[in-house]
């Protein structure tokens, strides 16, 4: 079945839907995230952004090395939608009594001078994140699910105008996203068993050979192993024995039910149980804070 990222709140919700009847043990996890891609598809609609401008000397280079075209820093973002957005998923997490309740509840009293902790959190600096955290009264991890959650939509549309720049570009081989250099988050098998991967932060979706390990370039097949059950035949986890971490996998072209990538790579928890248990670690950080 063929995925898209781009679709409507009223789609996700389906999706959401469809998992749940699908994996019932996951129907919290699912019904949560489900109301907060659902918020995220409503607000990418109204965002406006400023294209990127990268100059043609930076750009070439850019390619020619196989770096990617941006730093996380510099992504465009839309002040005004996120901070609206923000105030939505607070709401949504107040509701759904769970461990981010009480941060929300906080957070959702601090209406303005948000601007400040987006730019920090987009520029990865830690320490300006803690002191705001504690500044505030919430946890930092917390702080940064909500601040990257409310900046999601905006990222995905900057990663979008960013693609066009790849036009034309050297075939990309590397396990990082083309667009901002972060780690994948999800693999996904379609069409002829071709692969593409998800970045974990921009959603970037870019095509890359299957023998190939992401995080440590490994190409020697007796060193790449998958880990699958029959009764899942929709899902497998791609594993290295080089470097030890592992992706998920999801293959579309037996998942029968409508899919939202984002929601796949969450409600399979049990993948990731199942791949430390063999002694892997994940790519990017595994537990959503639920
Ligand atoms: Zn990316
Ligand atoms: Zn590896």
């Amino acid at each position: 079945m063929q995925e898209s990222l781009d679709i409507t709140p009223e789609a996700v919700n389906q999706a959401a839907e469809a998992m749940i009847a699908a994996k019932p043990a996951y129907r919290d996890l699912i019904a949560f995230y489900g109301r907060i891609f659902a918020a995220q598809e409503d607000a990418r609609q109204r965002i406006r952004l400023e294209p990127v401008v990268i100059p043609e000397d930076l750009l070439a280079i850019r390619r020619r090395e196989q770096l990617p075209l941006l730093p996380v820093s510099e992504m465009a973002y839309d002040p005004a939608a996120a901070g609206v957005l923000l105030g939505k998923i607070c709401r949504i997490a107040v509701d759904s009594g769970t461990g981010l309740s009480n941060s929300a509840r906080i957070l959702s009293l601090k209406s303005a001078g948000m601007d400040p902790l987006f730019r920090d959190f987009l520029n990865e600096d830690e320490s300006g994140m803690t002191r705001a955290a504690a500044g505030i009264g919430v946890d930092p991890q917390a702080l940064a699910f909500f601040l990257y959650h409310s900046l999601r939509p905006a990222l995905r549309c900057c990663a979008r105008q960013l693609s066009g720049f790849l036009t034309g570009a050297p075939v990309w081989e590397q396990g990082y996203c083309p667009i901002c250099g972060s780690p994948p988050g999800l693999s996904w098998l379609e069409g002829d068993g071709q692969r593409s991967l998800f970045c974990s932060f921009c959603w970037h979706k870019w095509p890359l050979r299957r023998a190939l390990c992401p995080f440590c370039g490994n190409r020697d097949q007796e060193r790449l192993l998958f880990l699958y059950s029959d009764e899942e035949p929709e899902y497998r986890v791609d594993a290295c024995a080089s470097c030890r971490k592992y992706i998920k996998t999801v293959d579309a072209r037996v998942l029968a039910r409508r899919s939202y990538p984002p929601l796949e790579q969450i409600a399979s928890l049990h993948l990731d149980i199942k791949a430390a248990e063999q002694g892997f670690s994940a790519g990017i950080p595994v537990s959503p804070p639920f």
